[in-house]
């Protein structure tokens, strides 16, 4: 398969230069949050005219719902949504998760870290782990830090997960794999580090990955524009103003998302609020805990089907009358990432 997917590629990284010239791919893997950047990837990706036979969705569920386990941090309708992408598209969907999911992983007290499971094209489900020696307690948020060691459900929930999925499937063994994100560089400091093309993590002589940001140096504007111009309804939390589809109950929301979590879905934030209590330590670097943030704000007003939304989306996922979600004005970040 001949990609030009580098051809006008800026390479100011410290690629090899085989890599820079691979353009023959087995496999494409896209994570995929749900969230407009890495939608914005999938669409880029067709445009560029990727075969779509060769790409897959990776979705991590954060709170392993999809086992059973209550929604905890993540939006109940996330998963749900990307279903809907991956059926409108005809591209595959694979979930991956770490057992018992965030809560798990927060509430851990001298265990060692839960096993990984992920879907296979061949309809399993794979568990791998969860028997290390390596006991660990947490019992706190993760902080609110460009650090993954500390900021450890990025990198247990999602990047760690994702790397046992790649390592754990032979069918990746003596071919040459593109794994996607949707990192940008607007995002934040930390992200704007991120090399636009490196060989991934999981790169090994007997497997060869290349990891593609290809939206790294986009604009948000830029990212609207091509879902817009596809005509894509955006996750239902840009609809609830939020400026990132993250988790539903991210570290990282500002204090008016969570006064709009608040206003519509107080179990949702108390939940989390009460492990702030708990565990005498507040989410926010600057120490102020969740009432008071939430007190000190103005939540905003969401739209009745949008909330119904969050819950389960259901809705077509092409419209012909595109408009811009709140969220696009949004803050972003909504904080640092
Ligand atoms: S979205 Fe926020 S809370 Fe969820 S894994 Fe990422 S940084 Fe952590």
């Amino acid at each position: 398969m001949q990609l030009s997917l580098f051809d006008t590629a800026d390479y100011s990284t410290s690629i090899n230069s085989d890599y820079k010239n691979y353009k023959n791919y087995d496999y494409i893997i896209l994570a995929f949050s749900g969230g407009k950047d890495s939608l914005a990837c999938l669409l880029q990706l067709l445009e560029l005219g990727c075969p779509k036979e060769k790409i897959e969705l990776w979705h991590h569920d954060v709170d392993a719902a999809i086992e059973g386990h209550p929604h905890f941090m993540d939006w109940p309708c996330t998963r749900s949504y990307c279903e809907a992408v991956a059926k409108y598209f005809e591209i595959p969907l694979y979930c991956s998760w770490r057992s018992g999911g965030f809560k798990r992983e927060m509430l851990r007290d001298n265990t060692p870290t839960a096993s990984v499971k992920f879907q296979t094209p061949d309809g399993q489900t794979i568990e791998t782990g969860g028997n290390s020696n390596k006991l660990g307690t947490r019992r706190k948020f993760p902080q609110q830090s460009g650090n993954l060691s500390t900021r450890w459900c990025s990198s247990y929930l999602k990047i760690a997960v994702s790397d046992v999925a790649i390592a754990h499937q032979d069918r990746f063994k003596g071919k040459s794999t593109l794994f996607i994100s949707g990192e940008r560089a607007e995002e934040s400091p930390a992200r704007a580090k991120y090399k636009y093309l490196e060989p991934h993590r999981k790169n090994t002589k007997s497997r060869q990955i290349i990891h593609w940001r290809p939206v790294h140096q986009w604009s948000t504007l830029e990212v609207w524009q091509i879902i817009s111009k596809h005509g894509i309804v955006p996750h239902p939390a840009y609809w609830w103003g939020f400026g990132r589809t993250s988790c539903r109950t991210c570290i990282f929301l500002n204090d008016v998302d969570w006064a709009t979590l608040y206003r519509y879905s107080p179990s949702t934030v108390g939940r989390i609020s009460s492990f702030e209590q708990e565990f005498q330590l507040a989410i926010s670097r600057n120490k102020r805990y969740l009432q008071q943030r939430i007190q000190e704000s103005t939540a905003r007003v969401v739209d009745p089907l949008w909330i119904k939304q969050s819950e389960y989306f259901d809705l077509p996922l092409y419209t012909s009358d595109w408009q811009f979600p709140p969220g696009a004005y949004g803050d972003q970040g909504s904080g640092s990432w």
